[in-house]
């Protein structure tokens, strides 16, 4: 038997009119989601009335708790390494995951890492992996442990246990026009992100054309409030706020971006990509308390690629899970499409802008990305050698490719990326990257 008090209509009420909800109260939304004892209209209006009412940081983080409780939490206890785990609100070209995570693993911290599939524009670190001809996703909870404990990294998918109630409800704010309310996101990413059994987290938020939350003063809104509820629930967690104008790296497209990405591990990685891993690479060795310094964090990266180490992980990470391990040293093994074309630039002068969002639109047409969560994509596809804002070209310079594999798609991207890239007489002022660490 329900007490009246913990009515569903009662507490949507008492949010709807502004008061702060007890732990109970939201413990029995979550569970009401997660059990489905509440229907999908109760949940609903209570998700608005917390959209238009907010929640305070205490009632996010005793959510967050609720959320990530909704299902099972990974013990890695018997893993002795200190256990660290990025996570990015999503961006273009973002594929700083794939190689990141075996820096870090190099370093002797231990990564594990449970990750989601892209949606919309943005693409996602699992559609990456799969572009690797074999690599496994959907490895149980328990042989990610095992993997953990064996080569200190592990990259997979969302079991169905794990924080269920965000999969309820992140499927309803989808359809009701609730996704942007910080105290959702913040229970959303971080229930997700504590699950996995981690002692510290970095966080990459996003902000500009091509990020979830275009805004720079909403976006360091949502890295406060997400860096206070993991803190109050014990995670020590930075947040690094970083620019997404223009795609990160040369590539946009899944395969495209598992060869950039390894070109990332060999020493030869785009300086904007490298400028955000090792910004991200530091603060989590920083607070995994394996350097005492940030110059001391970025010697020991640096020194993690230029020795083949975190090279060795990717190729031990792949060979755990399936993959075929000679895409790294013959990359032309992943998919490729059928059809290429250069745009070329129309005038001389600089480039002013690469807009994410454009490029990001175009690569969903090509069907590099899924509009729909269900919907297959296409791995071989999308677009290598992108100019950077700030690069000087002449009239004709090939300012990116398009892969693609069919032929009226291949001439759509053409003209959407031509329309995407700006150059003009005058030199821009170069895009700064990062913009603040947030965080103890
Ligand atoms: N990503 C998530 O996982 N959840 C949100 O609410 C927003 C972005």
């Amino acid at each position: 038997m329900i007490a009246p008090t913990l009515f569903p209509q009662h507490l949507i009420a008492r949010k709807r009119d502004g008061f702060a909800l007890s732990r109970d109260e939201i413990t029995a939304f979550v569970r009401g989601a997660t059990d489905g004892s509440w229907p999908d209209y109760q949940l609903s209006a209570m998700l608005m009335a917390i959209m238009l009412r907010g929640m305070s940081p205490q009632e996010t983080a005793w959510y967050t708790e609720a959320m990530m409780r909704s299902g099972v939490v990974a013990d890695l206890a018997a893993v002795r390494l200190p256990k660290a785990d990025k996570h990015s609100t999503g961006g273009v070209g973002d594929k700083i995951s794939l190689h990141l995570a075996p820096m870090v693993a190099a370093c002797g911290v231990a990564v594990p890492m449970i990750s989601g599939r892209g949606l919309g524009h943005t693409g996602g670190t699992l559609d990456k992996l799969e572009a690797i001809p074999g690599f496994r996703v959907d490895l149980s909870l328990s042989a990610y442990c095992a993997q953990v404990g064996k080569i200190g990294l592990a990259l997979i998918g969302q079991t169905a246990d794990l924080a269920p109630a965000d999969k309820k409800l992140y499927a309803l704010r989808d359809v009701t026009a609730t996704v942007e309310s910080i105290p959702l996101i913040c229970g959303s990413i971080l229930s997700k992100k504590l699950a996995e059994g981690i002692d510290v987290l970095v966080l990459d938020v996003k902000f500009g054309a091509g990020a979830f939350m275009r805004d720079k003063a909403k976006a360091r809104e949502l890295a406060e409030a997400l860096v206070a509820v993991a803190a109050a629930l014990g995670k020590p967690t930075r947040a690094v706020l970083t620019a997404m104008e223009q795609p990160l790296g040369h590539a946009v497209g899944n395969a495209l971006e598992v060869i950039e990405s390894l070109e990332c591990l060999k020493g030869r990685g785009p300086a904007d990509t490298m400028e955000v891993t090792f910004a991200l690479g530091e603060q989590m060795l920083l607070l995994a308390g394996v350097a005492q310094t940030a110059a001391d964090a970025r010697s020991r990266l640096a020194a993690s690629i230029s020795s083949g180490a975190a090279l060795a992980k990717m190729r031990a990470m792949i060979a755990a899970q399936g993959g075929d391990v000679l895409v790294i040293d013959e990359p032309s093994r992943l998919p490729r499409a059928k059809f290429h074309a250069a745009i070329t630039a129309a005038t001389s002068g600089y480039v002013t802008q690469v807009d994410a969002m454009k490029i990001a639109l175009a690569a969903l047409q090509l069907g590099a990305g899924r509009a729909r969560l269900d919907a297959t994509i296409d791995h071989a596809v999308g677009f290598s050698e992108l100019v950077k804002v700030g690069q000087a070209v002449e009239t004709g310079a090939v300012v990116g490719v398009v892969h693609a594999n069919d032929e009226r798609r291949l001439a759509a991207a053409q003209s959407a990326v031509a329309d995407a890239i700006q150059v003009a007489g005058a030199r821009p002022q170069p895009i700064r990257l990062i913009e603040a660490v947030v965080g103890a």
